[in-house]
């Protein structure tokens, strides 16, 4: 069956076309660039982006998928986590089509849709992967025995996710917003270890609760005040070895844990996935880790990594392949929507 994917969970307005794990056409509309001058993305703004992006964006996907409405046979849509506004955009829009075209709708959840996109890219999953779902929003750590009928989430973060806490140490280093990309820049250039910044949640104690939760505002204050310390005693601040020393320590934990998970529960495939995964520091100590531990990793392209339609259509699709019931037409959005929920 062909899948049309919408996703409006946040900033971006996604539309795309996938045939079993198959990507036709993949088209995203971001409105990032008219969030950035206020520092952080305004919901307001968001939703109405999303209203005037939506047809367009559609009819694109369409085009270069060289189809028509008409040929749709379901249509899946992130119905949560994320911005009720932006959802209720793309929430509602999907119900219409699948109201106009008579075809199945399916609400599904947009941070499992960011494991389920990799199977556009390495093929289905096998039963039982890991996946690490890291983004500006979300840092979440899901056994994956099924994609479309069974996610187990066995962490989260307990605070900031990865990439908030990267855009906020950008900020400290005067970096332009979102700082993570620039903060992953900076610290190629620095020494990992000139700082020993703290590896939150790994003590003996804390394993016993939190083994697969992660934690990073108490690294971002650390980072604030091993700063302000150097600035009261009018040292210049090295800048590179600080991002270095940050990216290290938000890596090791993540791939640290996500590796004591697998072995935990027997699985040797990992995907990682969300916006973060764009990290150098992750990616390299991931695989770095993962060759020793002999698990197989699996990354995709970044442009599947950050919010789009083709990990919602994804999800769509391998929903409708293992014959789960669609949604109702009167489904709501859910804004903090569980990792157990795949489906609505
Ligand atoms: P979600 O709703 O899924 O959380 P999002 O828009 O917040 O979506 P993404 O677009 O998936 O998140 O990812 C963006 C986040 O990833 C931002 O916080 C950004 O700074 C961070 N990021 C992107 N590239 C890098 C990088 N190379 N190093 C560190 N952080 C990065
Ligand atoms: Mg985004
Ligand atoms: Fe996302």
């Amino acid at each position: 069956p062909l899948i049309l994917g919408i996703e409006s969970t946040c900033d971006e307005t996604g539309a795309a076309l996938v045939r079993g794990t198959e990507l036709l056409a993949d088209v995203v509309a971001s409105s990032m660039d008219e969030h950035a001058r206020f520092g952080g993305i305004v919901p307001e703004v968001a939703s109405r982006a999303h209203l005037e992006a939506f047809v367009p964006t559609v009819e694109e996907a369409l085009n270069r998928a060289g189809a028509s409405l008409a040929d749709v046979d379901g249509i899946a849509v992130a119905s949560g986590p994320g911005l009720v506004g932006s959802l209720t955009v793309g929430v509602s829009a999907a119900k219409a089509l699948a109201l106009a075209l008579g075809k199945p709708l399916y609400g599904v959840n947009h941070v499992i849709g960011h494991a389920a996109v990799d199977e556009l890219v390495h093929g289905p999953m096998p039963e039982r992967t890991m996946a690490l779902v890291v983004s500006g929003g979300h840092t979440s750590l899901l056994l994956v025995n099924d994609i479309a009928t069974d996610v187990v989430e066995l962490g989260h973060t307990l605070d900031d996710a990865a990439g908030e806490a990267f855009d906020k140490v950008g900020r400290l280093l005067n970096l332009p917003y979102p700082g993570g990309p620039h903060v992953d820049r900076l610290a190629r250039e620095g020494d990992p270890e000139a700082i020993p910044f703290p590896r939150a949640l790994t003590s003996a104690k804390a394993m016993q609760k939190h083994a697969y939760d992660f934690s990073f505002s108490g690294l971002k204050t650390a980072v604030a005040r091993w700063i302000e310390a150097r600035e009261e005693a009018g040292q210049e601040i090295p800048v590179a070895d600080v991002a270095a020393s940050f990216a290290a320590a938000v890596a090791e934990v993540l791939v640290d844990k996500t590796i004591a998970a697998c072995r935990a529960h027997d699985v040797d495939t990992l995907v990682i996935g969300g916006g973060f995964s764009a990290n150098s520091q992750l990616r390299e100590l991931a695989t770095e880790r993962c060759a020793q531990a002999g698990i197989d990793v699996r990354i995709p392209p970044i442009r599947y990594c950050t919010d789009n339609g083709a990990m919602i259509a994804a999800l769509g699709s391998a929903v409708a392949r293992r014959g789960v019931a669609p949604s109702l037409l009167d489904i709501g959005v859910d804004s903090s929507m569980p990792l157990s929920t795949i489906t609505v």
